[in-house]
């Protein structure tokens, strides 16, 4: 018998990523063993509910993860899943992992699935009263503290920071939102729709407060507030502005979760260096999936990039369980990656909806709708050198994005 019926394949991450990876293995022939990783004690859940309707509704952590819980194909059902279990060491010469046990485990073939964590504020000051939102437990966690008219700071405007502040809106609290220099969501979006999403939200009841990096968080004053029970309340930014709140809410990036994978060479600058088929570099046999995959995308000229989208998550992992499979012997070697990035957001009840490469644009057109009301339904196109790179829908009914998609995909779709 062959590798692919005798051997062993570990997938490291027992989230999103990593259960598209295992699918996938079996869809691309693998019928050895499988085992797969994952520090949360929970098998693979989805994450974009956490910041919408996980966050805003009440419930228990075992009916919040059943609501989330991720479905399984039946291919992965001999799957070994090692939950509550961190590797903490990689050696990729020899081929084995060590769990946080100090088991070692050898394997034929890895998958690095372990995703990305919360970039925390290093700002001095009490370190309770301050969320993040991630996990399911940190979800749950900041819900309880979410009751109207609590006072929500949230640092960090990206999607994650403006979801958060929309939810918390909607439960009647009373949120800051801080923007940063640039404006919400700007990284993705650029200026024009940035500053138009910016007007929606503070339309919305939020206040966005144009502050840079937080120096300090700041103690509050009430009779529980001993060295031990003292909790955040509020921040000092660096322009001196003080801003008061009962909880801060953390929104400032995203670290990848790489620090298992040092000491064995590989390109660890801000993810899993890989090339176009998924493979890690000066690895043999090792495959990178997800959020923390930094691949050459084509949609954007071949740059490096991680992309923190859930759709991200199942194209890599078709693309790197198929390389994983030819290196161990399968046939079916898969074509460069080249799937159409694509995210969406949910903000008061209006989705946001894109796809291609907006960040690289030159310049962008109103294709219909106005950026005045963004919530009534505009549709964007993102231009760069003559070609339209990417188009952006808010408040509009999914179909129209799949027209304008056809309409992207004629003009720059990759060789
Ligand atoms: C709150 C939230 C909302 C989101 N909303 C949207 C949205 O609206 N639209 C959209 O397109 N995308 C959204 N996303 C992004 C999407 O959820 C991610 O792209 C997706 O979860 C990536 O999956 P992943 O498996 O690569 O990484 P992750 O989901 O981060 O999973 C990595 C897993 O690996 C585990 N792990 C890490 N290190 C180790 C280790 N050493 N050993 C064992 N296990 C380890 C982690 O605990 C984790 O379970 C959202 C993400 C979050 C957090």
């Amino acid at each position: 018998m062959s590798t692919l019926e005798l051997g062993r394949i570990i997938v490291v991450g027992a989230s999103m990523g990593g259960l598209r990876a295992a699918e996938q293995l079996r869809s691309a022939g693998w019928k050895g063993e499988l085992v797969v990783i994952g520090e949360e004690p929970h098998k693979p859940y989805n994450r974009p509910p956490l910041t919408k309707e996980i966050l805003a509704r009440p419930g228990t952590l075992e009916e919040s993860l059943q609501s989330t819980a991720l479905r399984q194909r039946a291919s992965v059902s001999d799957a070994q899943w090692r939950l509550s279990e961190r590797v903490i060491v990689s050696d990729l010469r020899a081929r084995t992992v060590t769990v946080d046990s100090g088991e070692h485990l050898e394997y034929d073939g890895l998958v690095i699935a372990t995703g990305i964590r919360p970039r925390r504020l290093q700002a001095p000051g009490p370190t309770k009263g301050r969320y993040v939102v991630r996990t399911l437990e940190e979800s749950r966690a900041l819900h309880e503290e979410l009751s109207s008219e609590k006072r929500v700071l949230v640092v960090g405007a990206g999607f994650i920071g403006c979801e958060v502040a929309s939810t918390a809106r909607q439960l009647g609290c009373v949120v800051q939102l801080v923007e940063g220099s640039r404006g919400p969501m700007h990284r993705v979006l650029g200026h024009e729709v940035s500053e138009a999403m910016r007007n929606w939200l503070a339309g919305q009841g939020i206040e966005m407060v144009n502050g840079s990096y937080v120096e300090e968080f700041l103690t509050g004053s009430s009779p529980d507030d001993h060295a031990s029970h003292a909790r955040a309340a509020g921040v000092r930014l660096a322009d001196e502005q003080e801003l008061a709140a009962d909880i801060v809410v953390e929104a400032v990036g995203s670290v990848p979760n790489t620090e298992w994978l040092e000491n064995n060479g590989l390109d660890l600058t801000d993810g899993v260096v890989v090339d176009s088929r998924m493979r890690v570099e000066g690895a043999p046999r090792v495959v990178a999936v997800g959020d923390v995959a930094r691949f050459p995308d084509p949609w954007s000229g071949g740059e490096l990039r991680r992309i923190e989208h859930w759709q991200t998550a199942i194209d890599t992992a078709k693309t790197a369980a198929k390389s994983l499979v030819a290196s161990l012997g399968g046939t079916e070697e898969p074509a460069p990656f080249s799937a159409m990035p694509s995210f969406w957001s949910d903000q008061f009840g209006v989705r946001i909806q894109g796809v291609g490469a907006p960040h690289r644009a030159t310049s962008i057109e109103v294709l219909e709708g106005s950026l005045e009301d963004p919530a009534s339904g505009v549709a964007i196109s993102y231009q760069r050198e003559g070609e339209t790179i990417a188009v952006v829908n808010v408040g509009l009914p999914a179909g129209r994005l799949v027209q304008y998609r056809d309409m992207l995909t004629k003009i720059t779709s990759p060789a």
